[in-house]
């Protein structure tokens, strides 16, 4: 089967093959966001969600423009940082959000300090599980100059459930997206301007020096590196 931009075939997500995905990849490298994201919505919508890190609202932004409706996932790991619940509460009031908060169960204490990965396991991606349950697609804001565990990442591709993920910004630089944000006055975490420039739980996070990999900050002094969401 041939995936063609902009034909309006509503496929099923085990209906796009691999050499589909990788055409795909390749018409979306130069399209705008809002292509891909229509793409995705014509092809997906309702049966696809959005996960949100509310370190921003630029994906949220680009998406209800397209499709007001578009369920967005926040998940409640219940160490987030107040700076970032208060930012889901602005961005669900900013766009009228259809938001979805999974908040996990009580954990024991101090799993994220003696064993990050059980942690985000049990945490995040199980919430993400749920979420996605039912679901043909998903998109984030993943992007490739986020860090260099990133530099590859495609704009469609299949997880490792057999879900379409798509990355609509992937190819965004920094200034791409705090330009958009300029332009049209997209809500921000508040963080962001206190040397957070990538905002996960409150006690894996550290804020960052100027001019060091963004995520560096993010489980600082483990060699974790992701959540374990992306894959
Ligand atoms: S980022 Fe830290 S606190 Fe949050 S789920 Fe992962 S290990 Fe747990």
């Amino acid at each position: 089967m041939t995936a063609v931009l902009g034909t309006g075939a509503h496929l099923h997500a085990p209906d796009f093959s691999d050499a589909d995905l990788a055409e795909l990849n390749r018409s979306f490298e130069t399209a705008p966001a809002s292509a891909v994201i229509e793409w995705a919505v014509d092809n997906f919508h309702p049966f696809m969600c959005m996960a949100a890190s509310m370190t921003d609202a630029v994906l949220i932004d680009l998406a209800v423009k397209v499709e007001p409706s578009i369920e967005v996932v926040f998940i409640d790991t219940r160490y987030h940082f107040p700076e970032t619940l208060a930012t889901v509460e602005k961005v669900r009031r900013h766009y009228g959000l259809n938001l979805r908060v999974l908040t996990v169960p009580p954990q024991p204490v101090d799993l994220w300090k003696a064993d990050p990965v059980n942690c985000c396991s049990m945490a995040k991606v199980e919430q993400l599980d749920r979420a996605l349950h039912g679901k043909m697609a998903w998109m984030s804001g993943l992007r490739r100059a986020e860090a260099p565990t990133r530099a590859t990442a495609p704009i469609v591709a299949r997880d490792l459930r057999g879900l379409i993920k798509v990355n609509p910004i992937a190819t965004w630089t920094d200034l791409d997206v705090s330009g958009y944000i300029a332009d049209h006055d997209v809500p921000v975490n508040p963080l962001l301007e206190q040397g957070y420039p990538s905002i996960g739980c409150r006690p894996c996070t550290r804020p960052v020096a100027d001019g060091d990999d963004p995520r560096s900050g993010r489980w600082a002094g483990s060699d974790k590196t992701e959540c374990g969401l992306h894959l």
